[in-house]
């Protein structure tokens, strides 16, 4: 029985949270529908007509890329331009299309972990700007034996996130009472009397955008028919920083460290503004376009930032604040983390039958 564009988008929700993305990107479905089948997925830097093509001419049901197709709303759909073009090839062959941006970019063994780790970074740690999450506080009172299944119901809704913790709460014994009316059907006591139960008084972190599942999810699974919690707004939203910074193996001349990032990247135009006898221990990654996190790798402590691609006023300022900046290619320095979705995805899809692709390469 093949699965449906849903149970994919709920995969990818699983691996890179729609919450990580930076505000207004366009991530998620973007064309097709949450129903329909899939049994092979291309997975691709762009949403670009050849790649549309190659989706068809491969027998995929579903084109997953980094970058979206649609980032403004489209005032026309023609055939003579390229959206136009990618949005007929894959609306004509029933191709759905996902786009996972900078969520990806943010989340755990994303873009920018696969370019750590493709650089051969140590000792790697997130840095700089990102997602920007409200949060609220949910309080809910539980009778002790269910504890864990209600935690266990909030937390795979999107609850208890903190940083890279999952499941985290905080709980405390108490007792909760009440005095069933006429017509309750309480789980514990009975209609008339005065009830003392054992409860836990149970607290959780969730984002504004989860808010609706979780309660949905903790009323599901709580065993009253009348379920006490409270909601809190937070004055502290969550960040998830985009950027990654390690060390690299060894300390390098820029100069050096130059050629090493073009045979690691696979491009030989590899590019440094700064100081080319400058010493590199620290380097911060920042896949695609990444100039305006210099002030930020710097304040993390780096020696040098590699990003794909860089403005003019961007090697200025890599001057000006002493730091040395690399660019890798806005292809090169993304792909990685491509194939690692691919990889992420294949536990999750292949039991269900679906075959993942990705594509043959990006020049
Ligand atoms: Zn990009």
């Amino acid at each position: 029985m093949p699965i449906t564009v849903r149970e994919v988008l709920n995969a990818l929700n699983q691996i890179a949270p729609p919450q990580w993305a930076l505000r207004d990107d366009p991530i998620g479905l973007q064309i097709g529908s949450p129903d329909q089948s899939v049994e092979r997925i291309l997975v691709a830097l762009d949403p670009d007509p050849r790649t549309a093509v190659q989706a068809h001419y491969r027998g995929c049901q579903l084109l997953i890329t980094h970058h979206p197709l649609i980032y403004r709303p489209l005032r026309t759909i023609r055939f003579d331009d390229p959206v136009g073009q990618a949005v007929q090839t894959l609306c004509a062959h029933q191709i759905a299309h996902i786009a996972v941006h900078t969520n990806w970019d943010t989340a755990p063994g994303g873009i920018n972990d696969a370019l750590a780790q493709t650089v051969g970074l140590e000792e790697v740690r997130p840095f700089g700007e990102g997602a920007c999450v409200s949060q609220f506080k949910l309080v809910v009172f539980v009778p002790t034996a269910y504890l864990d299944p209600v935690l266990d119901a909030m937390a795979d809704a999107g609850a208890g996130v903190i940083g890279l913790y999952r499941r985290c709460a905080f709980y405390h014994p108490g007792t909760g009472t009440y005095e069933p009316m006429e017509g309750a059907n309480p789980f514990q006591g009975a209609v008339g009397q005065r009830e003392h139960a054992e409860e836990m008084r149970l607290e959780v972190l969730v984002p504004a955008d989860r808010l609706e599942t979780v309660i949905a999810e903790m009323k599901r699974v709580h065993p009253y028919e009348e379920v006490a919690y409270d909601v809190y707004p937070l004055h502290t939203p969550q960040v998830y920083p985009l950027g990654r910074v390690g060390r690299l193996p060894r300390a390098m001349l820029a100069s050096e460290l130059r050629d090493y990032l073009a045979e690691k990247l696979g491009n030989p135009y590899v590019r440094v503004y700064g100081k080319p006898n400058a010493i590199i221990r620290t380097l911060a990654v920042v896949g695609g376009s990444g100039g305006d996190y210099l002030a930020q790798a710097k304040a993390a402590l780096a020696d040098a930032l590699l990003t794909g691609e860089v403005r003019h006023h961007h090697t200025l300022e890599a001057w000006a604040r002493d730091i040395v900046l690399f660019e890798g290619g806005h292809a090169e320095t993304e792909m990685p983390g491509v194939y690692a979705l691919a990889e992420r995805l294949r536990p999750l899809l292949e039991p269900y039958g679906v075959e993942i692709l990705t594509q043959g390469g990006h020049s």
